[in-house]
């Protein structure tokens, strides 16, 4: 399939817009993907015959072509954990833009699922233990299973216990639901910002919502070797990358602007922040 006749910009034009504003809602991560979402949705909305598996492919493909995810194994966990069964009902599972689920939380776009799991992917080797706080659908949870594989752990920490009664619901439909049976993936309602210590040391943590400050417990559960992922910030946030060094020391830069709902207690985004 082709999308050339649709009119979606180059990849630099991607890469070079500011950060966008909140989505409806106010919430979610929302760097600019305008453009791609133009894209998916004529993709998705014009070729409409194709089966859920052949339009989370070519949702793949299209980020891809642009740019947006360069790793093959990336390409192949997200070809093998179908979107679509992570998103609402009714919900346009293949466009490219955070999305409400509920609760004033999202599931972040496609393209910041790909720029996590490709910051990742060294820590999400087969054996390797994962933390994926802020799990929220599972969607990242039920990645990171499939790449650290039987022999690994992956750990989805999520506070509010409906999310993670959905997101059991969701992996267990997916293609991770054999890894849930066999107890290498679970999710667990609780405060992420104590981490998850009974599978520590993590070689990767993943956190899907932005920390004013990046929690001690989350640098203390991080293995020497080990890699963070967390948008750090307020108003302005940066995503960062938190590398805890083989003497125990850490090292940080940022990667990318971003925007994310607050990692906060439950009664705070509850009332809405
Ligand atoms: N990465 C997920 C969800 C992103 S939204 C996905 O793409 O589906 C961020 C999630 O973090 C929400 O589900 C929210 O409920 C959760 N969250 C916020 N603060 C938290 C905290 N202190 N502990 C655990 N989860 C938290």
């Amino acid at each position: 399939m082709s999308s050339d006749n649709l009119a979606c910009p180059s990849t630099s034009d991607l890469r070079t817009q500011p950060v966008a504003a909140l989505d409806k809602e106010g919430i979610g991560p929302a760097m600019t993907s305008i453009p791609m979402i133009a894209c998916s949705t004529s993709l998705s909305e014009h070729h409409s015959g194709g089966s859920g598996t052949n339009k989370n492919k070519q949702m793949v493909e299209q980020l891809q072509r642009y740019g947006l995810i360069s790793s093959k194994k990336v390409v192949e966990v997200m070809e093998t954990i179908d979107r679509a069964l992570f998103v609402p009902d009714g919900t346009p599972a293949y466009v490219d833009s955070p999305m409400a689920i509920g609760y004033n939380a999202t599931i972040s776009a496609p393209h910041m699922h790909a720029t996590c799991l490709q910051l990742l992917e060294e820590n999400l080797q087969p054996g390797m233990h994962a933390l994926d706080v802020g799990s929220g659908t599972g969607y990242l949870t039920a990645c990171f299973a499939t790449m650290v594989g039987p022999q690994g752990h992956a750990i989805g920490v999520e506070h509010i216990p409906e999310l993670v009664a959905s997101s059991i619901k969701n992996i267990e439909k997916s293609a991770a639901a054999s890894l849930l049976k066999g107890g290498s993936l679970s999710v667990h309602a609780g405060d992420g910002r104590e981490g998850w210590p009974e599978h520590a040391p993590y070689d990767a943590i993943h956190v899907g919502a932005a920390a004013p400050e990046i929690p001690q417990p989350l640098i203390d559960q991080l293995k020497p070797g080990g890699r963070m992922v967390i948008p750090v910030g307020k108003i302005f946030q940066d995503l960062q990358v938190v590398d805890k060094n083989l003497d125990g020391s850490v090292s940080i830069r940022s990667e990318t602007a971003v925007r994310y709902v607050p990692l906060t207690s439950r009664d705070a985004q509850l009332k809405g922040y």
